[in-house]
């Protein structure tokens, strides 16, 4: 019988403990233990999950085939580049790295080791996105919002590195076309980085992408709005709901929806609404379980350091914009 892979983390904070939860109950693995600086923290967290909290980082990653890397942002080059050295796997949060060049060196170090880089784009693993790509076919407007109110965790980074890269690699896993115009504009307000941002991205083959992210908002908020020929779906991620709207009855609309005529500009049209309820799953054990699956098969996770990369560099553009604008 194959051993199960062992697996240690790195960063017990918000993120960390929902990763330590999964990992620590999972059955095709041995969860070792974690590594967090705070002292304090990495007591209650081990009392908690009733799991090993090292007191050195090398005693942990040496024990170790693959690593979870949940520290802020700034930390994770280092980090990663640590393990790496060490040819052990790491599931790195995102955004990979706080820049680009830092993410192209651990991704060439992965790649001289032979060893996996999964980046922790979580919406990938959404079930109420995945469900969504199977609704729309060709959309050629796009827009996200993704809104919260104001907390000091993330501000070490930028809002578009810490919330809008999710919607950036979410559309970059959407639209397959290049990017020709990326224009964008925000503020800052509570932190010292970019705390609202704006940014209006066009593809070379026409679809625009508009995508909103604050961290100074009242209340949360995460919205993505499709617009194609004759359908339009807004899809509701704090609910989790899809609804659709559609000028034609098509496999998309079940014999329950709702119909009702319409006046459009080229006559009465029948107007077609569901509300579609996607199946719940936990999208961080759906992300865990990518990564366990790549590092068992050596197979490349969903989304790799490339990706990772791409997203960043997208992310980065946009930061560049708005600070210019400023
Ligand atoms: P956090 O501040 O709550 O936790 C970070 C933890 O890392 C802290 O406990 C801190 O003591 C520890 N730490 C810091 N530097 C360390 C080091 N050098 N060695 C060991 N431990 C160290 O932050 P968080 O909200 O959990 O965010 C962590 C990462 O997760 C960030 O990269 C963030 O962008 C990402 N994140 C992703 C999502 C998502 O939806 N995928 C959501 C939240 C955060």
């Amino acid at each position: 019988m194959q051993n199960k892979i062992k697996i240690g983390l790195i960063g017990s904070g918000h993120l960390g403990k929902h990763h330590i939860k999964h990992l620590s109950k999972h059955v095709d693995i041995n969860f070792v233990g974690f590594f967090d600086k705070n002292k304090e923290l990495a007591k209650q967290v081990s009392n908690e999950f009733s799991v090993k909290s090292f007191e050195n980082f090398h005693e942990l990653v040496d024990g170790v085939d693959a690593v979870h890397i949940v520290t802020p942002t700034n930390t994770h080059h280092e980090i990663a580049k640590e393990c790496l050295n060490k040819k052990k796997d790491v599931f790195i949060e995102k955004p990979i790295t706080k820049n680009a060049n830092e993410a192209c060196e651990i991704i060439d170090i992965a790649e001289k080791n032979n060893c996996i880089i999964q980046v922790g784009h979580i919406e990938r693993f959404n079930p109420t996105i995945n469900r969504l790509k199977t609704v729309f076919a060709r959309p050629h407007y796009i827009e996200i919002e993704r809104l919260a109110p104001f907390q000091l965790r993330g501000t070490e980074v930028p809002v578009v590195l810490d919330l809008m890269v999710h919607d950036i690699d979410l559309i970059l896993s959407i639209v397959d076309s290049n990017i020709v115009d990326v224009r964008a504009s925000g503020s800052s307000m509570m932190s010292d980085t970019v705390d609202l941002a704006h940014a209006h991205i066009k593809f070379e083959n026409g679809v625009v992408a508009n995508l909103k992210s604050s961290r100074i908002a009242q209340n949360y908020v995460r919205k993505i709005r499709t617009y194609e020929k004759n359908l339009y779906t807004i899809t509701d991620l704090m609910i989790p709901q899809i609804e659709v709207y559609g000028l034609e009855k098509n496999s998309v609309f079940s014999d329950e929806c709702i119909e009702q005529s319409v006046e459009t500009a080229a006559g009465t049209k029948n107007l077609f609404y569901e509300k579609i309820i996607p199946q719940k799953e936990d999208a961080l054990l759906n992300e865990i379980e990518n990564f366990i699956i790549s590092v068992k098969e050596r197979k490349k996770p969903i989304v790799d350091g490339k990706q990772g990369l791409k997203a960043l560099e997208i992310a980065l553009q946009i930061e560049q914009k708005i600070i210019k604008n400023d």
